[in-house]
């Protein structure tokens, strides 16, 4: 193991490439790695392909001749996470809970918060993030179907995101299967490192399709990527579950684009719903500070830290600040969104199996136990 140090000496970076290379060459371990949406449509840049090249198939086939035993879809678990989520913020509405519901799938956003509003930690949504969520599935439902003992399967996460690396660290997200949920998290940097170490001619690869049943996946997670996606997805179940109609349309505009917080009113079932999609932590924290002075209020609040959403995260390909390059991730991963025959969460067969088979009821003691956490006030800094 080694740190990437940058050229300030002000940020480390946990290079845990080694770490992998080690678990593949264990032969007494089952080695499963995942991938989040926005490492799509940002790896092939790191093989000089253009700025929004989607690479989904290529990155499987070389996930498999890096030597995982199985290639997940952290989009699967983001569909859960919609599952959750929506269940969670129209459970809190119908019982009085409380406003807003903010998202938790960005650690460093959560970090954020437990040290700055500690008095406001019965806010964010409990839920963990989708690679977590995987993560403690793997180690559990797949484990057993298998007849693995957990300990001997190593989960590998590949992350946008720096921050996902101590998020997986956190005593708390160990506490849902024997081991750690996650074992290893490596960055879309590090897996382009491992394809060039392994000699892998990565243009020349032929696309394959994800492992099932944890690699099915629909539009809704996929926008996961981009800044506001996060309550597009949810808002494409939540209708459908409050109004029992089907949703035509299932963009929701008001809540795309770079603005650093955007503002929508959304009517569903009689009741308008008040949105705000916010990236940047500044931008975050002037939204909850007017919050926790009474100034505003929402029903449901997305908070990513980095530009753009996870596209832009500091585990991708170097964008330095060039808005052209996000722009074309995000347009990547609507475009991704546009060519799935599903674009609901709720509509994917294999979440519907994976609650009538093993969780019950969304949202329900089981999902709670698994999927969901718990929040830490921490010293302000
Ligand atoms: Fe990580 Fe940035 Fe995405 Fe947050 S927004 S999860 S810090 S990549």
């Amino acid at each position: 193991q080694c740190i990437a140090v940058c050229p300030t000496g002000a940020l480390v970076e946990l290079d845990q490439v080694d770490k992998v290379w080690k678990a593949l060459n264990d032969p007494n371990q089952f080695v499963v790695v995942q991938t989040a949406p926005a490492v799509r449509v940002a790896l092939g840049e790191g093989f000089g392909l253009e700025p929004g090249t989607i690479v989904t198939g290529k990155m499987v086939a070389a996930l498999r001749r890096l030597g995982f035993d199985r290639v997940f879809d952290t989009d699967f678990a983001a569909d859960l996470t919609i599952m959750e989520e929506a269940t969670e913020l129209v459970h809190r509405i119908q019982h009085g809970g409380r406003l807003p519901l903010l998202t938790s799938c960005c650690p460093a956003w959560v970090k954020f918060f437990e040290h700055q509003f500690p008095d406001l930690l019965d806010i964010p949504s409990t839920c963990k993030s989708p690679h977590e969520m995987l993560g403690v599935l793997i180690k559990s439902y797949y484990a057993k179907t298998l007849g693995i003992d957990p300990k001997n399967i190593t989960v590998v996460s590949v992350m946008p995101c720096v921050a996902k690396k101590y998020e997986a660290a956190r005593p708390e997200l160990a506490q849902g299967a024997e081991t750690a949920d996650v074992d290893i998290v490596i960055t879309t940097r590090e897996l382009a490192r491992m394809i060039r170490e392994a000699s892998i001619h990565f243009d020349h690869l032929k696309d394959q399709e994800f492992d099932h049943p944890l690699g099915e996946s629909t539009g809704a997670a996929v926008i996961f990527g981009a800044t506001g996606g996060v309550l597009e997805a949810a808002l494409r179940t939540a209708y459908e579950v409050l109004t029992g109609d089907t949703l035509e349309k299932v963009e929701f505009e008001a809540l795309r684009g770079m603005d650093g917080i955007k503002e929508a009113v959304i009517p569903i079932a009689g009741r308008d719903y008040r949105i705000a999609v916010i990236h940047g932590l500044g931008n975050a924290r002037s939204v909850l500070e007017k919050i926790q002075a009474g100034e505003i209020n929402y029903d449901v609040i997305e908070i990513m830290a980095c530009p753009g959403g996870c596209i832009g995260g500091g585990g991708q390909p170097y964008h330095h600040g060039n808005m052209e390059i996000l722009a074309a991730r995000a347009a990547a991963i609507y475009r991704e969104d546009r060519a799935k025959p599903l674009r609901k969460s709720h509509e994917n067969l294999a979440i519907k199996g994976l609650y009538k088979d093993y969780l019950g009821e969304p949202y329900g003691k089981k999902a709670h136990q698994l999927l969901h956490t718990t929040y830490t006030g921490r010293k302000k800094i």
